[in-house]
């Protein structure tokens, strides 16, 4: 037996190996053309991943921080027994998954949550979910099952797109499954139960409803998050109509066009899209629910696995591949890489956890492929950049195991794998129709690029957001960001005239409030978004000579800022200004005074909604006074004048 084995196998630890990985597999096609596996893994050496020594490739894949960039892969429920058997099926088990085995650095990490109460409050919970799971490394806290960012009293904890942003990183959310889901969720909202989707979801959402005091559904936060592009399924909750706020009575699809949202449906949408940013974020969601998965399901039984063996079959369902995962992760990061700024981008494979849960093997196996070729796209980016970490992970362990023999009595199904033999696949944690269960076991993390050492070891899954947010450089203390903000307005305006008042520099905040205080009664003016730190109100004076007090307070940080106004006949009224900080695309102007160059509502602005708009009208008609607010409704840019 030769030493010299021509099989060298050992996963790319440079970057130069990592390349022709990522690369050499983009030109893949989805079934065909995996890579078939080593015909001689019996051999002396023919089974061996690092028969060289590694030690100065491990060297140079360790970088220091800080990163430009960070994409956070996830595979819902990947835990070992899914990778393996994806490798197994589709590159043979000597072979590699070119995306997710060519990570150099690898670790291991915890993932259990807490207990929400009783005597076991704050106490490990072995067997995680999805939301608490996602919450851990999206905002740094153990909290419990069915959480979203909230801790374990219910309290709202920043997330790192919420800090990103803050930070003026670019940021992206994508999954394949429906975005109110909770892995996209945790990033984007904060609710104490993970199926508040959407206005609808009344019982679910509870306190946590808008008409009910609370922040709204997750779906009604993910607009409000505005991340600058979200993409994904779960257009259903989206289609939905607010019973609340600013936007009551409008669809959640309506309001994010009113909101300055490009909102995409299809994969042309998706193509057409020339920029994702504050000035005109993105949402796109392709599917009613979740995406429709790779494979065809392939459903275990009792005693499947000594069936005759079966190949896993497309799904004639799975949605075009202008819209598959690694197509969603490539046109993000081209949306998101557009300048000195940097971007976090998560991507979630969502199925290979709802797979699992329904004993499919199938299905599983070809959402990991799925997520492996958004690995790959990563990968050749952050090869190319130079300054890119990329993390890929799972949220928590399953069910599926590889076994050797048929279980008597629990599901199993039996597959002939590239290698020509044949794997069986066992389910034994629910009964036939049941839905198998999440595991505890720890799992896989791995890294590369700018800060990736610190996934090595035996880490937590909180831990995934400190090695975010120190890569990144993120200062986590918003409302600190928002403490030298600025508002500047006219002194003095002629009586009807427009003017505009603004604040700059509330770079913690993603939403403002405005208050108008006339001679000691203060009335709501309603919500501004927060676009690149500056928000807008244009007002057209009242009629009435006097002084009026406009208040804007930033409504995560607290930050409060007033100008005075006075209505000074014969004043010279300075001409409505765009914002200074906005930074629009397309060459549009941004701010309330502007218009979206897609003829969309413009951003900043938001005028109030009906029932403000009518109590301030109550309030305003016994003074005399007549201010106009202007709010631009929607897609149309046609201007509801509200006359006060
Ligand atoms: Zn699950």
């Amino acid at each position: 037996m030769s030493k010299n084995t021509p099989n060298r196998r050992r996963a790319a630890l440079t970057t130069g190996a990592l390349a022709t990985a990522a690369v050499a597999a983009l030109a893949l096609s989805p079934v065909a053309a995996f890579a078939a596996t080593p015909a001689n893994v019996a051999q002396n050496g023919g089974a061996a991943r690092s028969i060289d020594d590694s030690t100065q490739l491990l060297l140079d894949s360790v970088e220091a921080g800080p990163a430009k960039n960070v994409i956070l892969l996830i595979g819902d429920g990947m835990g070992d027994s899914e990778i393996t058997s994806a490798r197994n099926y589709a590159y043979g088990a000597g072979g590699s998954l070119p995306g997710i085995d060519a990570l150099p650095l690898t670790g291991q990490y915890t993932t259990y949550s807490v207990y929400k109460d009783g005597a076991n409050k704050g106490k490990p919970d072995y067997v995680p979910d999805s939301a608490a799971t996602g919450s851990a490394w999206a905002t740094g806290t153990k909290t419990y099952d069915n959480a979203i960012s909230v801790d374990v009293d219910g309290v709202p904890q920043d997330t790192l797109i919420e800090i990103a942003k803050a930070n003026g990183k670019k940021t992206g959310n994508v999954s394949t499954a429906e975005l109110q889901d909770a892995t996209p969720a945790v990033q984007a909202a904060h609710v104490a139960a993970r199926s508040c989707y959407g206005p609808d979801s009344v019982t679910q959402c509870g306190a946590d409803a808008l008409d009910q005091g609370g922040l709204g559904s997750i779906s009604e936060q993910i607009i409000g998050t505005r991340a600058d592009l979200t993409l994904g399924g779960g257009a259903t909750s989206f289609g939905q109509t607010a019973r609340a706020g600013q936007w009551q009575g409008d669809t959640l699809f309506a309001q994010a066009q009113d909101r300055g949202y490009q909102v995409v449906r299809d994969a042309a949408g998706l193509d057409g899209l020339t920029a994702a940013d504050q000035t005109q974020p993105v949402l796109g969601t392709f599917t009613d629910g979740n995406f429709p998965t790779r494979y065809a399901a392939t459903t275990a039984t009792v005693g499947g696995a000594d069936l005759a063996p079966q190949t896993c079959q497309p799904n004639p369902a799975r949605l075009s591949t202008g819209l598959s995962l690694q197509s969603l992760t490539e046109k993000s990061i081209d949306l998101l890489d557009t300048g000195d700024q940097g971007f976090f981008l998560q991507v979630e494979g969502a199925s290979i956890d709802k797979r699992d849960h329904s004993a499919d093997a199938c299905g599983q196996i070809g959402e990991v492929l799925d997520l492996d070729e958004a690995v790959q796209s990563a990968l050749a980016f952050a090869e190319a950049d130079g300054n890119t970490m990329v993390i890929v992970t799972a949220d928590h362990a399953h069910t599926s195991q590889i076994v050797d023999s048929t279980p008597p009595a629990t599901l199993s199904t039996a597959l002939t794998t590239v290698d020509g033999t044949t794997m069986k696949i066992a389910y034994g944690t629910a009964a036939a129709g049941g839905s198998q269960q999440h595991t505890g076991t720890q799992l896989r993390v791995a890294g590369y690029g700018p800060g990736a050492a610190n996934v090595v070891g035996l880490i937590d899954q909180t831990d995934n957001f400190f090695t975010i947010v120190n890569a990144l450089q993120l200062d986590r203390d918003l409302d600190g960001l928002s403490a030298d903000a600025t508002i500047s307005a006219p002194t003095e305006v002629a009586p009807g005239s427009e003017f505009t008042i603004s604040t700059a520099g509330l770079a913690g905040d993603r939403q403002v409030t405005g208050t108008l205080d006339v001679d000691g009664t203060t009335t709501d003016l309603g919500i501004a978004d927060v676009v690149d730190g500056v928000a807008t109100y244009t007002v057209t004076a009242p009629t009435e000579p006097g002084s009026y007090t406009i208040t804007l307070t930033g409504t995560q940080s607290g930050t409060t800022l007033s100008a005075t106004v006075a209505v000074v006949v014969g004043a010279v009224t300075p001409a409505p200004t765009t914002p200074p900080a906005a930074a629009p695309a397309d060459g549009a102007s941004a701010g309330g005074a502007g218009t979206a160059g897609s003829g969309r509502g413009p951003l900043a602005f938001t005028g109030s909604d009906a029932l403000p708009a009518l109590l301030l009208a109550l309030m305003l008609a016994g003074t005399g006074a007549a201010l106009v607010l202007r709010r631009r409704h929607r897609a149309t840019s046609a201007q509801d004048g509200v006359q006060l």
